[in-house]
């Protein structure tokens, strides 16, 4: 997963970065610093805002930035190998890859006990396996996404909003959205995770509805609506 920090506003400032990074112009109106898993810094900026302001913004980073980049190096890869462990849905689970001879050419998925079968035609190109398995997760996420949101929504009804229209996504940098015309988009990669951690990346996500930022009614609402959300958060992390 990427690292991303967003801030409103550009600050001022004149000092200049020792951070390299990448800098992409867009029609935004924030900063903001990625970080990938290769140690790669991006920063995605407004088209007009000034380089000084940018600098700056790096700048007060430089400490988030490279502790960002020594967890990611410290952070085991997902290796798509037989015998590799891969979670599923918060459980623990080993990759069992097997050659696939006879049937659909795009593999096949199944979880026998603790272990994910995934037969694919060339058992070696991880990216096959990796495939495989995300398609297979992309066939349940959408019931068990939903589920969530059908658990959590009635209070949100009864608040007049409508419910949003799920959309499950491969995202590299977060887990949800919510976007003002209607849609929930849910990161596929969630399958990962226990569904408390989903539960809790569901109601984030609805709690937008009310306020469509991170200010502090939004978290007193999230204190109401899911007081252990933090504990959840943390099942998210590492
Ligand atoms: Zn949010």
């Amino acid at each position: 997963m990427v690292a991303v920090l967003e801030n409103a506003a550009g600050s001022a400032g004149l000092m200049t970065s020792p951070v390299e990074y990448e800098l992409v112009r867009s029609r935004r109106r924030s900063l903001e610093v990625r970080v990938f898993p290769d140690g790669r810094v991006q920063v995605r900026a407004p088209l007009r805002l000034a380089g000084r302001h940018i600098e700056a913004f790096v700048d007060e980073r430089r400490d988030w930035i490279a502790r960002q980049r020594r967890d990611m190096a410290h952070r085991p890869r997902q290796h798509w190998r037989h015998g590799e462990p891969c979670p599923h849905l918060g459980t623990p689970r080993t990759l069992d890859v097997r050659a696939l001879s006879t049937g659909p050419a795009r593999g096949r998925v199944n979880l026998e006990d603790d272990r994910l079968c995934i037969a694919v035609p060339r058992p070696d190109d991880e990216s096959q396996v990796r495939e495989a398995l995300y398609e297979w997760w992309r066939a349940q996420a959408r019931a068990f996404f939903q589920d969530s949101i059908e658990r959590q929504f009635p209070w949100f009804a009864e608040r007049g909003h409508r419910r949003p229209t799920l959309r499950v996504k491969k995202m590299r940098t977060r887990w949800g959205s919510l976007s003002p015309r209607g849609y929930i988009n849910l990161n596929l990669l969630l399958m990962k995770y226990p569904p408390a951690a989903i539960d809790y990346v569901v109601m984030h996500e609805l709690c937008h509805l009310e306020h469509m930022h991170h200010g502090p009614e939004f978290h007193a609402l999230m204190d109401r609506r899911m007081p252990d959300w933090r504990r959840r958060k943390t099942l998210l992390e590492g």
